[in-house]
């Protein structure tokens, strides 16, 4: 039986003076709706106590599983105002199982697709108000999560879990957006090994990236590019909240294959758009000499990283302790751009949308 998120208003929504002021400049990640959905999963129950209720913090004992042993998954999709006042969201099924995926590496109960796409669109329909109309690209980032709730010190899989959902109203996730972004070759951080969870959205993984994170501000580089070995050489992965793409001057869109990196639902979108722009996509996997030496040659044209967050982000430079490289002029690339705009008209739909990709709230 699929689960009915009841809507139980808040008694203290936000002012609208203050929404409105949120909206006028959204902050990733910083201001919350009015809202969250929410249900509790047990072994003799399953899922139940579904709801959209008023936000409020979570009151857990002191030796909640999740607090110790990070038995957490979440995910990262937007909900977008069209030019119509509709609502609407892109690729939600591809979240719902890539979060039924995740679920199962951390041992944690699954949620239907259909219980996942209602909780989503019930709280979107609760703060609706809150989906910002656009300047440019604002909209309503969505964040689903499950977390080990038990009170019990065991490492054992929680025998009582929560599933919620956050809003955050957003504008773009880099100050430099679209001028482009430079990442740090990290050669002593890996953040993923085969057999590990660096193909599920889980709390730790992101936890165990953020040394490289701050090697990355201290060497003033934006973000971090995992290789899938430490020492300095290797395979590319991923970018910390991004994957990873290169624009090849024989008309190749090359992306690292799926294993150890999360399988993004941006990534999988340009895979598929690849040939609208007259490039092939291929998914195989690329070490830091072919970029290095593409690069310099000119075969590599154009980097850039894809994610839901940071849409599609040009990668201008790349750096390590031993060298600093600049991609093509160091300048956006121009199908970097164009594969941008293109997917942010989907997005927004001001194209129409022939893969069937939004799903109206
Ligand atoms: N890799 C990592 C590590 C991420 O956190 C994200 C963001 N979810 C991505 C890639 C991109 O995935 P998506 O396009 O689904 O947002």
């Amino acid at each position: 039986m699929s689960l009915d998120f009841v809507l139980q208003p808040s008694s203290h929504p936000a002012p609208e003076a203050e929404r409105a002021a949120i909206l006028a400049a959204p902050a990733f990640g910083r201001y919350f709706t009015d809202h969250m959905a929410s249900a509790v999963w047990t072994p003799e129950a399953g899922w139940h106590e579904a709801r959209v209720g008023a936000l409020e913090p979570f009151s857990l004992h002191p030796s909640t599983a999740v607090l110790h042993y990070a038995q957490e998954i979440f995910e990262g999709l937007k909900a977008y105002r069209h030019a119509d006042g509709g609502v609407w969201l892109f690729r939600p099924e591809a979240n719902a199982r890539r979060f039924q995926r995740s679920a199962a590496r951390l041992a944690l109960p699954a949620l239907d697709e259909a219980d996942f796409l209602a909780s989503v669109e019930a709280l979107v329909k609760a703060d609706e108000a809150w989906v910002p109309v656009p300047t440019t690209e604002e909209s309503l980032y969505l964040r689903p999560f499950m977390f080990a709730a038990e009170a019990f010190l065991g490492v054992r899989p929680a025998e009582r879990c929560v599933y919620s959902v956050i809003a955050s109203p957003a504008g773009p996730y880099f100050a430099s957006g679209v001028a482009g972004v430079t990442l740090w070759v990290s050669s002593r951080y890996t953040r993923a090994a085969p057999g590990g969870t660096g193909d599920a959205k889980c709390g730790g993984n992101y936890a165990a990236s953020l040394a490289a994170q701050v090697e990355a501000k201290e060497n003033g580089c934006d973000q971090v590019l995992y290789l899938d070995q430490a020492g300095g050489e290797g395979r590319l992965e991923e970018s910390g909240t991004m994957n990873l793409c290169l624009v090849t001057s024989s008309g190749e869109l090359l992306t690292p294959g799926l294993g150890t990196i999360l399988e993004g639902v941006t990534r999988d979108t340009v895979l598929t758009l690849a040939e609208k722009f007259g490039l092939t996509p291929v998914e195989r996997s690329i070490s830091l000499e072919e970029l290095r030496a593409g690069c310099a040659d000119g075969t590599i044209t154009e980097v850039f990283a894809a994610g839901t967050a940071a849409v599609i982000t040009p990668i201008v430079g790349l750096k390590a302790a031993e060298y600093d490289f600049a991609v093509g002029d160091g300048q956006p690339g121009k199908q970097t751009l164009a594969l941008r705009e293109h997917l942010l008209d989907i997005q927004f739909g001001r194209v129409p949308d022939t893969h069937g990709w939004m799903r109206r709230v």
